[in-house]
C-alpha cells in the first residue's frame, strides 16, 4: 500500500512486470545450471569425459555470455560450481575462482555460430585414432547422422605454423578463433590429438551428439577391422539427425537416471 503511494498506478505496474520478467530470467538461468550439472553428471557417466572435459550453455539473457563450471572434474560439478564468462571467456567481474584453461573453445564458438547455444569438449579414447590417421570420422548408424558428410580435423600445428610446438590446448582466444573455423557449420569437429567438440542448439542435444560422436567412433574402428564400411549417405545423414535428435530427451531421461540423479 506504501509503495502505491508513491507511485501512479502505470509505474508501479512496471516495477511489477520488470520484476516478474527479473524472476522468469531467473529461473531460466538457474534451469540452465541445473542442464549443466546434468550434463557433467552424464557425460562421465557415459563415459565422454573423465576428469576432464567440459560443457557449457549460452546465456539467455546476455547472448555474449556463456555458463560454465570452474576448473573441476565434471563428475562432481554441482550449481555452485557454475560461473558466467563473457564473450572473451572472462569470468564476469568478481569471480576470481579458477576456470578451465580451454575455455576460449567455448568463447569463441558462440562468437562465430550464433545458432550454437550449447558446446561439449572432451578427450573421448574412441575418437582419438579418427584425429591422428586421416580416416574421417563418417555417421555409420542413424544415432550419428549429425556428423553429416564428414567431420573435420583441427591441426593445432596450421593454427599457429610460426610457433608450431603447443601443449595442445585450446587456451587462448586467437586458438579458440581458428577451432571455430575449422568447426565451420559442422556439428563436431575433432582435434588432432587432443580429442573433439560438439555443438548444438541446447544442452540435452549437445549431450546427445557428444555421446554419439564416442559411440560412431567405436562402431565404426570395429567396422573398418571387418570390411569396408557402408556409410550414411547425405541424406540419410540429415534425415535420420531430424528424426532422432526430435526423440534426444528420451536419452537425457535415461543417461540422467544412470548417473543416479532424481527425474
Ligand atoms: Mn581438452
Amino acid at each position: 500500500m506504501r509503495r502505491n503511494s508513491l507511485c501512479g498506478v502505470l509505474l508501479c505496474g512496471a516495477v511489477a512486470a520488470g520484476a516478474q520478467a527479473q524472476v522468469r530470467l531467473d529461473s531460466q538461468i538457474a534451469n540452465l545450471a541445473d542442464d549443466l550439472v546434468v550434463a557433467n553428471r552424464i557425460l562421465y557417466s557415459q563415459g565422454v569425459v573423465d576428469g576432464f572435459g567440459h560443457v557449457s550453455a549460452r546465456s539467455p539473457v546476455d547472448p555474449g555470455h556463456f555458463f560454465m563450471a570452474r576448473s573441476v572434474a565434471p563428475s562432481g560439478v554441482t550449481q555452485s560450481d557454475i560461473m558466467e564468462f563473457d564473450a572473451d571467456g572472462k569470468a564476469l567481474a568478481g569471480d576470481t575462482r579458477l576456470p578451465y584453461a580451454e575455455r576460449f573453445i567455448h568463447s569463441e564458438i558462440y562468437r562465430a555460430r550464433p545458432d550454437v547455444m550449447a558446446v561439449v569438449h572432451a578427450h573421448s579414447p574412441a575418437v582419438i585414432g579418427f584425429g591422428i590417421t586421416g580416416v574421417p570420422l563418417r555417421p555409420v548408424y542413424h544415432m550419428s547422422g549429425f556428423l553429416g558428410r564428414t567431420t573435420p580435423v583441427f591441426e593445432i600445428r596450421d593454427a599457429v605454423p610460426a610457433a608450431p610446438e603447443t601443449d595442445l590446448l585450446v587456451k587462448n582466444p586467437a586458438l579458440g578463433a581458428k577451432l571455430a573455423e575449422r568447426l565451420g557449420r559442422n556439428a563436431v569437429v575433432l582435434m588432432r590429438g587432443h580429442g573433439f567438440t560438439a555443438v548444438a542448439s541446447s544442452v540435452p542435444v549437445a549431450v546427445f551428439r557428444a555421446v554419439y560422436t564416442d559411440q560412431n567412433a567405436r562402431i565404426q574402428s570395429e567396422a573398418l577391422k571387418l570390411g569396408t564400411p557402408r556409410y550414411l549417405s547425405e541424406e540419410e545423414a540429415a534425415l535420420t539427425q531430424r528424426t532422432m535428435e526430435g526423440l534426444s530427451v528420451r536419452s537425457w531421461e535415461m543417461w540422467k537416471k544412470q548417473a543416479g540423479l532424481p527425474p
